[in-house]
């Protein structure tokens, strides 16, 4: 499947691109998780792991930091893997919104599910979907499946994860709304702890390149070679994240990088080049989208040098 990089080219270009966007100081940790706007601004890395597994990684590569919304694909993947495709998308939805993350219209006018499983309120009705008899189980079960995709363990930022429980009064409503129409059957307060705690999830950029490579690989672990997700959940998985996974820019993401990539208010951001590599990176400051500047900017920039768009 197309060209194929050098070790050496593709260590090179990342850290020329990582010391280029150092210097990039646009925008600002998100606020409205109060535990998030204490992030350091100054922060920075990027990592690359190849389906080879072979890792790459530049800046700030031991700090971890809570993956938000960059779980959003990882989580889907367990829900379509625990409940097939089917049952999944009678409760999601596989439509872009051009909406912000946290948008409050974010159900269907006629079925009232959510527009897509990379939003807040189709990563909440995927949420429950998890199976486990109590709210640790479920926890357990994507915490355990984030593990098998990252080949290690992963810790809870339990502040994080209680800063934006008391604080998450617009994940609510949207659950309230999809109780109200049943496209939630479980409590909603039991769902909603188990969202949060999984946004919570702590990772590196290299974890989350190791959990991008693992889909680059269609499934299989490159360094544990465990086969955690199917061909086929991988290739929904893409799908949605090619035209959802960077919500309102969506469409100019994919006109100028031409990779499926998922955001995360916390900074983190990663793409997958499909049977190449999974590329991550953490700045916490981020634009009115909610992607991190540098990382972002970074992924852009590599992506056009290297002709990385799956339509090259
Ligand atoms: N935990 C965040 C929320 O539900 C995730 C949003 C994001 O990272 O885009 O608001």
């Amino acid at each position: 499947m197309g060209q194929s990089f050098s070790s050496t080219l593709l260590k090179q270009e990342l850290e020329k691109i990582f010391v280029s966007q150092q210097k990039n100081q646009q925008g600002h940790p998100a606020t409205y998780i109060p535990e998030l706007a204490k992030a350091n601004r100054d922060h920075f890395s990027l990592a690359l792991v190849t389906t080879q597994g072979e890792v790459f990684a530049f800046g700030d590569k031991e700090v971890h930091f809570t993956m938000q919304s960059t779980s959003k694909p990882f989580l889907y993947s367990l829900a379509l893997k625990t409940k097939g495709p089917a049952f999944v998308h009678s409760k999601v939805g596989v439509e872009p919104t051009g909406e912000a993350f946290n948008s409050i219209i974010e159900l269907e006018e006629k079925s009232h599910r959510p527009f897509n499983p990379m939003i807040n309120s189709g990563a909440i009705a995927t949420t429950s979907l998890i199976a486990g008899d109590s709210t640790d189980e479920k926890f357990i079960a994507i915490q355990s499946h984030f593990q098998e995709l990252a080949g290690k363990s992963l810790e809870l930022d339990e502040k994080v994860y209680l800063s934006e429980k008391a604080t998450a009064h617009r994940n609510r409503a949207i659950s309230y709304l999809m109780k109200y129409f049943n496209v939630l059957e479980e409590d909603i307060e039991e769902t909603l702890d188990v969202y949060f705690r999984q946004c919570s999830l702590l990772v590196t950029s290299v974890d989350l390149a190791m959990m991008a490579a693992t889909l680059a690989n269609k499934g299989r672990q490159p360094q544990t070679g465990k086969q955690v997700l199917s061909p086929e959940e991988v290739s929904r998985t893409l799908s949605l994240m090619f035209t959802c996974g960077m919500y309102d820019s969506a469409g100019e993401w994919a006109f100028n990088v031409g990779l499926p990539a998922k955001s995360g208010v916390s900074g983190a951001v990663f793409a997958v080049v499909p049977g190449k590599f999974g590329i991550a990176g953490f700045s916490p400051n981020i634009d009115d989208k909610g992607h991190s500047y540098r990382v972002s900017e970074a992924i852009k920039e590599f992506s056009k040098i290297l002709n990385l768009s799956i339509f090259s």
